[in-house]
């Protein structure tokens, strides 16, 4: 799969040498996307003005250019109508832009609310959920408790299917919770809350490598010197609990680790950046473990293993929350519990609409896979910069559609 390239030299006459419309009504305009059924977002090769210099530009033309593989990749899951497909009795798309950060989006139109399977809606949920977990963990503070980060993992090797492993760690999880062992530890800790964050990268080396990240809430802050010394039986308890559940054993050293304060509040301010697609310009995995996201960048340019692995995970994450919030955390901290898709759907309160486009005008749109440069130009300009800009980049394909007579 490769990003195509812009189709130039073509006018705005028809084949028959007649002048014709343009898609918003202005004059026809030359140049234009090449048409394609299934053809991607124009991605990072694309040709871009003063705004790809800005990181924000060029991660929402990231995030649309792997959505758009996603979709490819995925055929049967709803990121393939994710901002692309008109709400049900929509017979308008309409383009909003926040008033304080003159962010632009779309409305009118389905959002697959998936963490796992859309950058565009993850980019969306994480940033909100991260903002949520930075806020609690902050009046937490405040109020006198304490932060620790715990990790876990096990042994893993290429030959693991993902979705075993995630199932073996989840059934070592409930043990090494329900553990009386474990429990009078996190009693020694002070524990009286926690959140749960799955994640996974892919090596090619070893596998994947699925792991938890739990932050733990304590009734006090707890220095570093006692964290180290309830490492070891923690790192102990989790062995145990991954022999019950037929796991490879993890060592003592790298199977459990549990870091202060400092490691807590700064994950908790950062989480979800590593899913996210916001400095899509920065090379995301370290050493040759890949996020989710790369493997979508790799089968981008055309690595088809990428693209497989992308769908064995998108399959086994199906359904799983990302974050988990223990009993009583949200009830203690004034957290409004919502869920992904509601979250991917909201939108800025202080926003104005910019205008609106027709069901064909839409459909020319996505067909020419403009959807992220459009924002870009609708939050740069007004709406006869959009109306223009729309006008340039569709007049080829514009063309046809309305010599086809469904304008
Ligand atoms: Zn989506």
């Amino acid at each position: 799969m490769r990003i195509q390239e812009p189709q130039g030299n073509k006018t705005a006459l028809s084949q028959q040498g007649r002048p014709v419309r343009t898609l918003t009504g202005g004059p026809p305009r030359a140049g234009g996307p090449r048409q394609g059924k299934h053809r991607p977002e124009p991605g990072a090769s694309a040709p871009l003005g003063s705004n790809a210099k800005s990181g924000s530009a060029f991660a929402t033309i990231e995030r649309f250019a792997l959505q758009a593989v996603a979709r490819e990749l995925l055929p049967t899951e709803r990121v393939r109508h994710c901002l692309r497909t008109r709400q049900r009795g929509a017979k308008h798309v309409e383009v909003w832009r926040s008033v304080e950060y003159r962010r632009a989006h779309y409305k009118k139109l389905q959002t697959c609310g998936s963490v796992w399977h859309c950058p565009v809606c993850a980019a969306k949920i994480s940033e909100r959920r991260r903002a949520e977990l930075e806020a609690v963990t902050a009046l937490h503070k405040a109020s006198g408790g304490g932060l620790a980060l715990l990790t876990l993992t096990n042994s893993h090797s290429r030959s693991d299917k993902l979705a075993d492993l995630l199932n073996a760690q989840e059934h070592a999880l409930r043990r090494f919770w329900k553990d009386r062992a474990s429990r009078r530890l996190f009693e020694r800790l002070g524990v009286v809350g926690l959140v749960r964050a799955v994640e996974v990268t892919h090596g090619k080396a070893n596998g994947w490598h699925p792991h938890y990240h739990i932050l733990l809430f304590l009734d006090s802050p707890r220095s570093a010197s006692q964290l180290k010394a309830i490492r070891f039986d923690l790192a102990q308890r989790w062995q145990d609990c991954c022999r019950a559940a037929s796991l490879p054993l993890p060592d003592l050293e790298h199977g459990a680790d549990i870091r202060g304060a400092e490691w807590a509040a700064r994950y908790a301010s950062k989480w979800g950046l590593e899913q996210e697609v916001t400095k899509g310009h920065v090379k995301k995995g370290r050493g040759d473990r890949a996020t989710p996201w790369d493997l979508l960048r790799r089968a981008l340019v055309g690595d088809q293993w990428a693209g497989a692995l992308f769908q064995e995970f998108a399959q086994a994450f199906k359904g799983k929350r990302q974050l988990f919030w223990s009993a009583g955390l949200k009830d203690r901290y004034p957290i409004e519990d919502v869920d992904d898709s509601t979250l991917a759907a909201q939108v800025e309160d202080s926003a104005v609409m910019l205008g609106a486009f027709s069901a064909h005008q839409w459909r020319c749109i996505v067909r020419a896979g403009i959807r992220a440069h459009l924002l870009i130009v609708a939050e740069a300009g007004d709406w006869s910069q959009v109306l223009h800009f729309v006008d340039g980049a569709v007049a080829v394909f514009g063309q046809e559609e309305m010599r086809n007579g469904s304008a």
